[in-house]
């Protein structure tokens, strides 16, 4: 048995996500989700048990309770929705609306708006629907592919690495006479990536608790392996003892859409090892 286990000091559920799922909570049996609410099979079973289930969508009967996740969805679809006369519960985080006024504001001053992010990302394609023209970039390399503009202006998908951020704002300014950039990206996703780098180099092998569909739990895993031995279980069951022999010190963490009961049970588990 492992003579200590380490949670670091920031992990699991973020501020959007806890909203989001507690909002989920509230509806009543019947309500559906539109797209799986957050990466994460337990929660996702856990709101079908209590007659909540997602659909991909918004084909329903009048009336029906539609929630929308915390990252958004396209304008049109929330029109489409009302068109319907679904009731509507936006559960979209107060961080990703912030982004969507923004680049309005942005757009409405003159500038050509660029987005930093994931093209393909739920996220990004709702940033996008409330701009009459938005170009995204997701590499350094691709701004020199670019043509000039006049005025530039510049947000982030909430979950971009900082570093990536700074280097294509570092290359737009050489392509337009006037550029703002404003930084949109939320600490949650660093924090719990600094936590579990700082807590990766004080231990022998670090868990990290989350769903292989969740992203940012990837990312956890990516990092910290470049530290220490790490291994990723969506829950306890995936366990195992072996991983544990000659191992003193333990760390744990987890990604942003990972509830605390999963963690917990994890380091009960282990206890018994
Ligand atoms: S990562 Fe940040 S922006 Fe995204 S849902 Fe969580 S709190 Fe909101």
């Amino acid at each position: 048995m492992p003579k200590k286990i380490y949670l670091a000091e920031v992990y699991g559920f973020c501020f959007g996500v806890r909203r989001a799922l507690d909002m989920t909570l509230k509806q009543n049996k019947g309500s559906v989700t539109l797209g799986p609410l957050i990466h994460n099979r337990y929660v996702i079973d856990e709101l079908m048990r209590k007659g909540i289930c997602y659909i991909n969508s918004i084909n329903m009967p009048k009336n029906g309770t539609v929630i929308i996740r915390a990252h958004g969805v396209p304008k049109q679809v929330v029109e489409e929705a009302k068109q319907k006369k679904l009731n509507i519960v936006d559960a979209t985080c107060p961080l990703v609306k912030k982004v969507h006024i923004i680049a309005q504001q942005l757009e409405k001053e003159g500038f050509q708006v660029i987005v930093v992010g994931d093209k393909k990302h739920a996220e990004v394609v709702g940033i996008r629907s409330y701009l009459k023209d938005s170009i995204i970039i997701e590499k350094p390399e691709q701004v020199s592919k670019l043509k000039s503009f006049n005025k530039i202006g510049v947000v982030a998908q909430t979950t971009q690495s900082g570093q990536n951020f700074k280097e294509i704002v570092k290359r737009l300014r050489k392509k337009c006479k006037k550029l703002k950039a404003v930084n949109t990206i939320c600490s949650s996703t660093e924090q719990r990536q600094k936590a579990a780098l700082k807590l990766a180099k004080k231990v022998e092998m670090m868990l990290i608790v989350g769903d292989v569909n969740s992203a940012n739990t990837r990312r956890l895993k990516e990092l910290c392996s470049e530290i220490i031995d790490t291994k990723q279980v969506d829950n306890s069951k995936g366990l195992k003892v072996a991983w544990f022999k000659d191992k003193n010190k333990i760390g744990i963490t987890a990604g942003a859409s990972t509830p605390e009961k999963l963690v917990k049970e994890v380091v009960n588990r282990i206890s018994t090892f």
